[in-house]
């Protein structure tokens, strides 16, 4: 290990060699772990919740689990993960006050398998309530702050994932991602983001947003470690009925594999005027680094792509609106129930006064949007109507791939913005996805890698795979992270 790096700082590839070869334990890395976010989370506010006895519980499991000589990448390695995504024992509250002291029964799958793995989780991530945005500044316990610049958000919604990635509080974090939540936040902070294919990972135990596009996914330090954790994560569930049965994937074997020969896709559609310079330039920068590795780029077109934010937050919000519902002061969660002074005269009164107080605004925005989507008279202008456009946009991805291997894009036209600047206009807001809706809707694999600054600030590119085809999304920004430096950039806190 080099002098001056602390162990908090390794990637998973070199903390399991490490642990593998008895240079150090679980306990050591998880310890080092704990005292930065000690250290800095102070300034960042990434987590909600440390579970700081359970974690060095499990690292020692870890720990003894690698003496009886059982081996694996993620024995032994400390994480984080997003605070929607249930955890048996640990607090789980979707950064909504509504969920505020909630603990769940049950890990959700793709927890259940890192523990199985032996992983170790250190706590959960603030995120915008419920999954609702694309700068971690709606959750009702106050943003995170990007580790690049305080001043500026961490992208969302899963920020606090991203910037304790980022900070080095972890190893790896553990998103969401169902229109843009894993690639944005990981482009903002400077590291790397995957959404796997629809279904390829379960969303058992997720709190659903957009139930037709949610998917857990890992944030990662590299490309490498990324396919670590997919491979993990990458398998059907029983428990997900839209989790599909596809093989064993084959992550190590494509990592290693150049670039010779690759097609890549550039759909003219999202390299349009208003990218900020810096980000183009990055952008420009990175193809002819992947074209000196091999790869051969193909002009293509994605004429619907401007369709993609409307489809979006018709479907989401109507999605929304019906997972909400059951956040209604009776099951779970928080109740006016209980409030003596709520002067409850029905059973309506329980809803009406547990939901206003419970929800935020943009939780309600949303609700409010879904729910007139989906009126009847409305239903056939607006959610059908979203349906079957959305579908357009799947086909014509779809055809797009044919003939790549994969499209390349900007995540976002800027880097990350300053904390308050875009958080009165909700428009503006909804916006900032307007690259990465697409792949979200058609449900296909897509990365965020790091490709460079922009007046200081990190600037992720976005791959977009075919259905199912992670490998190519992981050989691609691998080779690409080999043959440049971003992935050992670091803020300083
Ligand atoms: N910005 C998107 C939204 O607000 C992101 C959602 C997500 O991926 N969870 O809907």
């Amino acid at each position: 290990m080099p002098k001056g790096q602390e162990l908090n700082e390794l990637t998973i590839k070199e903390a399991s060699k490490m642990l593998e070869n008895k240079k150090i334990t679980s306990v050591e890395l998880t310890k080092a772990c704990l005292a930065r976010i000690k250290e800095v989370d102070e300034k960042v506010k990434a987590c909600l919740t440390v579970c700081e006895k359970e974690a060095l519980l499990e690292a020692k499991k870890a720990d003894e689990r690698r003496a009886k000589g059982e081996k694996g990448e993620l024995l032994g390695i400390p994480y984080l993960a997003k605070d929607n995504i249930l955890t048996k024992g640990v607090r789980t509250t979707a950064s909504s006050k509504i969920l505020e002291n909630y603990i769940a029964p049950f890990d959700a799958t793709v927890i259940k398998r890192l523990r199985e793995a032996g992983a170790v989780l250190l706590g959960k991530t603030n995120l915008d309530e419920f999954a609702h945005g694309a700068s971690t500044e709606n959750s009702a316990f106050g943003p995170t702050h990007n580790p690049w610049d305080l001043t500026r958000v961490p992208g969302g919604s899963s920020g606090g994932s991203a910037a304790a990635v980022a900070a080095d509080m972890c190893l790896f974090a553990l998103g969401t991602d169902t229109g843009g939540s894993i690639r944005c936040p990981a482009s903002f902070c400077g590291i790397t983001g995957l959404k796997p294919t629809y279904g390829r990972s379960s969303r058992f135990g997720l709190i659903a947003m957009t139930s037709s596009t949610d998917v857990p996914g890992p944030i990662a330090k590299t490309v490498e470690d990324a396919s670590i954790i997919a491979k993990v994560l990458d398998r059907q569930d029983k428990y997900d009925a839209t989790s599909a049965p596809v093989e064993k994937n084959t992550y190590e074997k494509e990592i290693t594999k150049d670039l010779q020969g690759l097609k890549i896709g550039l759909p003219k559609e999202y390299f349009i005027s208003g990218i900020e310079k810096g980000v183009e330039d990055a952008i420009q920068k990175a193809i002819e680094k992947l074209k000196e590795l091999g790869a051969e780029f193909i002009e293509v077109s994605l004429p619907h792509t401007k369709y993609g934010i409307p489809v979006y937050y018709i479907i989401t919000p109507s999605e929304v609106s019906s997972n909400l519902a059951r956040f209604d002061g009776i099951k779970y969660g928080y109740s006016e129930s209980k409030n003596p002074e709520a002067h409850m005269h029905s059973l309506y009164d329980i809803y009406a006064k547990s939901r206003g107080k419970g929800f935020g605004p943009e939780a309600k925005r949303r609700i409010m949007l879904g729910t007139y989507a989906l009126s009847a008279g409305y239903y056939d202008a607006y959610y059908l109507q979203a349906q079957k456009v959305r579908t357009k946009i799947k086909e014509e991805m779809d055809k797009a791939l044919e003939k790549v291997d994969c499209l390349l894009t900007p995540i976002s036209p800027h880097v990350a913005f300053k904390i308050g600047e875009q958080s009165a206009d909700p428009l503006k807001m909804y916006l900032e996805d307007i690259f990465v809706t697409g792949a979200s809707l058609a449900g296909l694999p897509a990365i965020s890698v790091p490709c460079g600054f922009d007046n200081g600030m990190p600037v992720g590119m976005q791959l977009i795979g075919k259905r199912f085809d992670e490998g190519i999304l992981f050989r691609i920004g691998h080779n690409y992270g080999q043959a440049t430096n971003w992935r050992k950039m670091k803020p300083k806190l």
